[in-house]
């Protein structure tokens, strides 16, 4: 039988985990949870004794996610993770040192199957969803890894823009955003967290009702269905003017304006007309857009426009009153975008 993962287990949960698994009191409970946050595997957890230790570790396990190897950029402070998990699956996940502190690039499932067209990530479909102590163990290493080489560091932000599609993963991803924002926890702010989505719109409607105010962002890339269609499955499934309406849908319930990414891709989406087409989409929506030139996927054929034609994009979205901006590339000499590191790894990308 699968061991238990003490880093799925909700405060309630772990309790009665101490209770009835262990036999132990409450407050032993109180004693695991400060481990967990911190990283630690049973075997650190040194104020429990060598017996329980050794009973816990054949039932459960405290750190399903472990740091394989790191990669740091030689062109800035971005380092880049492969993470073993325990049935041998290989995932990564990469940090960023932004200003307003320290960003965490997360996974949500082992692969994806959403089938986009420029994303490596996607190459060999799905091979399984993560548990809510997957998702949470990524932080929990990396905020551990980060601290030990400078206490004032911390996982200060989140983003859901690792390998999978997160509302693919809809109830562990949910369970993730509670557990991680609990103050027994990690206590990072909701607001803190942006769950980034290719666009399943009833999941949409959902997260807009879960009292959960994450900042949603949405991979547009198009801005049309024919366009969208050429690149993205899921377009097919929900066309754009039900993504927009589940977007306003969103703003509505939460407060929070939609970020929309756009990955410009020369001659699909990068032409005038298409920012022309985009403000008009997204005209009276409390919204920003993100463009970011591809990164370019040995296996596809698609590739970045030249830098004026971002800027010329850019601008134009600006005259239309758009609020734009162009992601800043971090950690280029590392395989930044999500997928490919890992593909080297298992040997998908030649
Ligand atoms: N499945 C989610 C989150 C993971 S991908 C989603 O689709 O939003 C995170 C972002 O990276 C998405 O916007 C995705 O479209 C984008 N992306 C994937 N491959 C890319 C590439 N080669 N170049 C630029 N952006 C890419």
């Amino acid at each position: 039988m699968a061991r238990i993962q003490l880093l799925s287990l909700s405060q309630d949960e772990l309790l009665s985990f101490v209770k009835e698994d262990l036999g132990e009191s409450a407050f032993r409970a109180k004693q695991i949870a400060e481990w967990l946050a911190r990283g630690a595997s049973i075997d650190e957890m040194t104020n429990l004794s060598a017996k329980l230790r050794a009973s816990m570790n054949e039932i459960a396990v405290a750190d399903p996610v472990r740091i394989m190897e790191v990669f740091p950029s030689k062109i800035d402070e971005t380092e880049k993770f492969l993470y073993a998990l325990e049935d041998g699956n290989i995932i990564e996940g990469v940090i960023m040192r932004y200003h307003h502190g320290d960003t965490l690039c997360v996974s949500t499932q082992v692969g994806c199957r959403m089938g986009c067209a420029f994303c490596a990530s996607t190459l060999d479909g799905r091979v399984r969803d993560l548990t809510p102590g997957e998702i949470l163990g990524q932080v929990v290493c990396v905020n551990r890894y980060i601290r030990e080489k400078d206490a004032s560091r911390r996982v200060h932000n989140i983003v859901l823009m690792g390998s999978g599609e997160p509302l693919d993963n809809y109830d562990n991803v949910i369970k993730f955003l509670r557990l991680v924002n609990a103050p027994e926890g990690l206590n990072i702010s909701l607001r803190n967290i942006s769950l980034s989505t290719c666009g399943l719109v009833p999941r949409m409607h959902a997260l807009a009702r879960e009292g959960l105010p994450v900042t949603l962002s949405v991979s547009l890339h198009a801005p049309n269905d024919a366009i969208r269609r050429q690149i993205m499955p899921v377009a097919n499934a929900y066309p754009i003017d039900q993504l927009i309406a589940a977007c306003r849908d969103y703003v509505e319930n939460t407060g929070r304006r939609v970020v929309f990414e756009y990955a410009l891709i020369k001659g699909v989406n990068d032409s005038l007309e298409c920012a022309d087409e985009l403000a008009g989409l997204l005209r009276g929506l409390q919204c920003h857009v993100n463009l970011i030139p591809l990164n370019d996927v040995k296996e596809r054929s698609l590739h970045a426009p030249d830098r004026r034609a971002v800027d010329a994009f850019l601008k134009r979205l600006g005259q239309r009153s758009v609020s734009a901006t162009v992601r800043r590339e971090m950690g280029a000499d590392i395989d930044g975008a999500c997928g490919q590191l890992r593909r080297k790894v298992i040997g998908g990308a030649k």
